[in-house]
């Protein structure tokens, strides 16, 4: 018995001194009631969930990346991309910094509770989600609530919270009966209530697409009533002759539907007036999907000022008039080039045996910008050493150089041990290639794997390269795949037709030059692991796309 005891303290110690890794539950409440828990982990005093199954949970689609341990989240108009070992992370392809590094604990990925309240994403699930007490607590993304019931004996009020200003239509279609229709609202919830009173007899208020449906049952004395707005309320009163409703003294809002100590039980004294928590119905959305929140005027307790993307369903294809770089770019003489070797430092890229996908970018990174540098263009690289540079910086260093071309330097990687090559991406509108869009969509695990990983480098892509710019950018990836092909002593294949690739997701903004990004070959391929882990190889890789930019910049006037 001691030693059990003994033993029990053990584990209670050992539990307590792991405290900075404790595991446990984080748990669901979804319109009131428990819906189910995942797993979690407490670590340097932030809560971390189990990615997939918390996204899953709060209606999200979830894509797992074992092989690049990665994450993509996914609900209509957001997508958000989780690294491990990164305290970044791309929300609809911006980088976001993240308060604790995305991290694995057994086979889950495991992020922050704050990814998922982000205000897009309950945009894009359509809930509201708080976190509070080690809970998520998911309700409608309402903007209409009943708050509060007043019963007293001059008249009952019925008084509605609102987050936007609400049109309504009300009728009546016999005496005792008043229809309200609130227009373009969601309801906190559906609510139905017999109240007895001698005003009201019964409540009903339900959800109905797009609408908020509310019947009332006027009771015996119930003569008059009126349904007016009051600033963020909607006031709905019933009383025996008309009058200004007495509003409650007591702020309304938050104050849950409770009994006014004046109500009046003199007609049915066992009515509870109380709204009891399971009275309330289940939300019932007659077969229609959630209808969207026309851009409600933010809830007081939405979150943190983040706009929110506004992303149609369908992407129009937008390829402007091409200002000619030249144009844009007249202030200076020399071609400004930022030279972007991927990953670094704590973030190795892909990785097979001893090999890593950072060194190897590194290294083909320095080569070109040397080259480049004695060819006559303005160089920046944005890292000469292994240090980690989030994305946010990458683009922020080519923004303020006023790149005028932006080549990053990758290596692939897939669980295909076959797939091999080069390649190259430059970003455009899915529409504007249907071959390449046709490409996209073999749902293999390896294109899956390419979709994220470019979708990665694809934020910072993103801030650099305009739509305007989708045309000079696809010419220079040309430039760089043929002279990449035609570069002896590199030994890696350049497939012809598809060593060219579009990105093919987003509408691209915010970009300010053409930009491509290179995948120099597989790192998961035993062929190209061979040739890119010479420094031999490196250096005419790094030729090659050199002499493509030079043809580029010939092409384009640059130079001679
Ligand atoms: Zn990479």
């Amino acid at each position: 018995m001691k030693r059990i005891c003994a033993l029990v303290l053990t584990v209670l110690l050992g539990f307590l001194t792991c405290s900075a890794h404790a595991q446990g539950k984080v748990f669901f409440k979804e319109e009131g009631r428990s819906a189910g828990a995942v797993n979690a982990v407490e670590l340097n005093g932030i809560t971390y969930v189990d990615v997939q199954r918390t996204a899953r949970k709060l209606g999200a689609q979830v894509e797992m990346f074992a092989a690049s341990k990665q994450a993509k989240i996914t609900a209509k108009g957001f997508f958000a991309i989780l690294t491990a070992s990164l305290d970044e992370i791309i929300v609809n392809g911006k980088p976001r910094p993240i308060k604790g590094e995305v991290t694995v604990q057994g086979s889950q990925l495991m992020a922050p509770v704050e990814v998922f309240l982000l205000p897009s994403f309950q945009l894009a699930v359509d809930k509201q989600i708080t976190f509070e007490d080690n809970t998520f607590v998911v309700e409608r993304r309402f903007n209409v609530e009943l708050t509060n019931t007043v019963l007293n004996e001059q008249e009952n009020l019925l008084l509605f919270d609102t987050h936007k200003a609400v049109a309504f239509e009300t009728s009546q279609p016999n005496a005792h009966t008043v229809l309200v229709t609130l227009k373009d609202v969601i309801l906190k919830r559906d609510f139905h209530q017999r109240l007895h009173t001698p005003y009201i007899s019964s409540v009903s208020l339900r959800q109905s697409r797009n609408n908020a449906e509310m019947k009332v049952i006027l009771g015996a004395s119930g003569k008059t009533w009126s349904f007016t707005p009051q600033g963020n309320r909607l006031v709905f009163r019933v009383a025996a002759q008309d009058g200004a409703p007495q509003l409650p003294s007591v702020p309304v809002t938050a104050v849950k539907a409770e009994p006014n100590p004046l109500a009046i039980s003199a007609v049915d004294p066992l009515t509870p007036s109380v709204l009891e928590e399971d009275e309330f119905e289940e939300m019932v959305l007659e077969g229609a999907p959630a209808p969207a929140v026309q851009t409600p005027a933010a809830p007081a307790e939405s979150a943190p000022a983040e706009t929110v993307p506004v992303v149609p369903a369908v992407v129009t294809p937008v390829i402007k008039a091409e200002p000619h770089p030249l144009a844009v770019s007249a202030n200076h003489k020399k071609m400004r080039i930022v030279v972007d070797p991927g990953h670094g430092g704590k973030d190795p890229g892909a990785t097979r045996s001893k090999y890593r996908e950072k060194d190897w970018n590194l290294a083909v990174g320095k080569e070109l910008a040397k080259l480049l540098q004695k060819g006559n263009f303005e160089v920046k690289i944005t890292r000469d050493t292994d240090t980690f540079i989030a994305l946010s910086d990458r683009s922020k260093i080519a923004n303020n150089f006023k790149a005028d071309l932006f080549v990053s330097v990758h290596v692939n990687a897939t669980k295909n041990t076959q797939a091999h090559g080069f390649q190259v991406y430059f970003r455009s509108e899915k529409a504007t290639d249907k071959e390449a869009a046709a490409t996209a969509a073999l749902e293999n695990e390896a294109t899956q794997y390419e979709e994220v990983h470019y979708n990665f480098v694809d934020a910072l892509l993103q801030s650099m390269a305009k739509n305007e710019y989708i045309n000079e950018s696809s010419k220079l990836a040309g430039y760089v795949k043929n002279a990449v092909y035609k570069q002896p002593g590199i030994g890696i294949a350049v497939d012809q037709k598809n060593a060219i690739r579009q990105a093919n997701f987003y509408v691209l903004k915010g970009v300010q030059s053409p930009a491509i990004l290179v995948e120099m070959g597989f790192i998961s391929s035993p062929k190209d692991r061979a040739k890119l882990s010479q420094s031999a190889v490196q250096k005419k890789m790094a030729q090659g796309i050199y002499n493509g930019i030079v043809d580029y910049a010939k092409q384009e006037g640059w130079i001679n």
